[in-house]
């Protein structure tokens, strides 16, 4: 029997392709060898913000007796976090894992793609747990087999004092000393986890910036809050080595040309993600490049007739929701949809749950400046100090918007020019871009957004106010 798709990896690029093609009512198989959902469910983004989630319950007590509470901290209950952490796990495993047996046919393996007899791609199926090794026909193969954490040559890996983002969101107990090396998206979010709960810790980052896809002044106002909160960020370093004696680690960094040894009980290994393309059949169909990434056009489409790739294996965007977008094309495209539009990446929202949280979508200033000149892109910031919930949360914040230069402007619309890009730092940014996201996407103007009606008190008032001063009619901000 033959399926109209087989999908390879059951993550969210995955089950992306298989729910849509169900919906557009395609036969679906799909091969997953260890859980549904994925890095994401299971070892990244949910875990993790779960766990973020604690530290900030910690980080407003920590606050309590300044807004008038007077409270008892008595430390953290391991058992009880781990519990916390895998019940949220548990509960979107169970309804994820009843939509793929509805929807799909599921095969527990590790699945391979090869050549059939009759020149056809076929997946083969080693079962999970050993057996018998399976053939599983369709029409059409994706594979989404996702990312593995990347790792430093000469530094290893033992998964107790010197981990990845694999093992380290399992603690019971946080590091009392942790060095934190890349400043990347992991990087930022462990650093945001382990110091409320009483950590010191150091970020080593090889660049000139923390978060350095992020616009510039997204990445100087984090590394601000950050070296004020008591978290030590070395930018432009160069990490020499890693040695471990028993429990501890000593992390060797150049930076400033000063060499300098760190002290740690923990070491995070977080320089980016690798794609999962050995062994799955990709090389041998002659579909991967130098980087180890599968090769496709916009839509997901290999040079391989009949195959197709979603997600971390492809050199987009690595986000779960970028995935999401990649697999919903491929399988319209596959169904026959008109008109199917390529992932838009630029307009794909960027977001790290650190604290502050940092999220963007569009272009950043410096893209913007380069791609379409100095004198055709001007920028508008709005401080959070301005806006009642931000000071009521306490935190530091901002919104930059990246728009195109008009002549002075009077606030009429289409004045101001188009936005391209929103840049935002502050409590509930990862939630709060979604509009920004609409004005990007849409190529809004700001004299039409500052027309919107916006909640106040809010937080996302603050984005209306920057689309106001943005066409030249601030209110609060300056
Ligand atoms: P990343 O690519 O985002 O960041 C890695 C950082 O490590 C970079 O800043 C890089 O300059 C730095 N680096 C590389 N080698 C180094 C070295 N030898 N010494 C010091 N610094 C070094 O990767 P990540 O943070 O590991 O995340 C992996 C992927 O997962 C990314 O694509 C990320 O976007 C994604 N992710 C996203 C989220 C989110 O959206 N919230 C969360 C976690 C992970």
């Amino acid at each position: 029997m033959s399926h109209d798709i087989v999908v390879v990896g059951g993550g969210p690029g995955g089950y992306a392709v298989a729910f849509r093609a169900a919906a557009r009512g395609l036969d679906v198989a799909m091969v997953e060898e260890a859980e549904i959902g994925g890095t994401c469910l299971h070892r990244g983004c949910i875990p993790s913000k779960a766990v973020l989630h604690v530290a900030e319950v910690l980080t407003e007590v920590n606050r309590a007796e300044s807004l008038g509470l007077r409270l008892r901290y008595e430390g953290i209950d391991g058992q009880a976090l781990s519990a916390f952490r895998d019940d949220v796990i548990g509960k979107l495993h169970k309804g994820l894992e009843f939509l793929a047996r509805k929807r799909t046919t599921l095969h527990a393996g590790r699945g391979r793609v090869v050549r059939g007899d009759d020149g056809e791609l076929v997946v083969e199926v080693t079962p999970t747990g050993g057996g018998e090794t399976t053939r599983v026909a369709g029409r059409q193969v994706v594979l989404a087999t996702g990312s593995s954490p990347r790792t430093l040559p000469g530094v290893e890996i033992d998964g107790e004092v010197v981990q990845t983002s694999d093992q380290a969101l399992w603690f019971t107990t946080p590091p009392e000393r942790a060095v934190i090396i890349g400043a990347g998206a992991i990087g930022m979010e462990f650093a945001s986890m382990w110091h409320p709960m009483g950590g010191q810790v150091t970020v080593v980052e090889a660049l000139d910036r923390v978060l350095p896809l992020e616009d510039a002044d997204s990445s100087a106002a984090l590394e601000t809050t950050f070296r004020r909160k008591g978290i030590e960020v070395l930018t432009s370093a160069r990490v020499t080595g890693v040695t471990v004696d028993g429990g501890s680690a000593r992390v060797g960094v150049e930076v400033a040309g000063q060499e300098r040894s760190l002290d740690a009980d923990r070491v995070l290994v977080a320089v980016g993600r690798a794609p999962n393309t050995a062994d799955t059949g990709a090389e041998e169909l002659g579909v991967v490049d130098d980087r180890g990434f599968v090769t496709t056009d916009a839509y997901g489409a290999t040079e391989v007739d009949g195959l197709w790739a979603v997600g971390d294996v492809r050199p987009t965007l690595a986000l779960a929701h970028a995935a999401f977008a990649e697999g919903f094309a491929v399988a319209d495209r596959i169904a026959g949809v008109e008109d199917v539009r390529p992932v838009d990446h630029v307009h794909t929202p960027r977001v790290t749950y650190c604290h502050p949280e940092v999220a963007s979508v569009g272009l950043t200033e410096a893209e913007a400046r380069e791609r379409l000149g100095d004198d055709a892109v001007t920028t508008t910031s709005y401080s959070l100090r301005a806006n009642a919930k931000g000071i009521i949360h306490g935190s530091d914040g901002s919104v930059k918007v990246v728009h195109a230069a008009g002549s002075p402007p009077t606030g009429a619309p289409g004045d101001g020019g188009s936005v391209l890009g929103v840049h935002l730092v502050g409590p509930h940014a990862t939630d709060l871009i979604g509009e920004a996201t609409m004005a990007t996407t849409w190529e809004a103007v700001p004299a039409e957004l500052a027309a919107i009606t916006h909640a106040h008190p809010s937080l996302y008032e603050a984005i209306g106010e920057a689309f106001q001063a943005a066409a030249g009619l601030p209110f609060h901000g300056h």
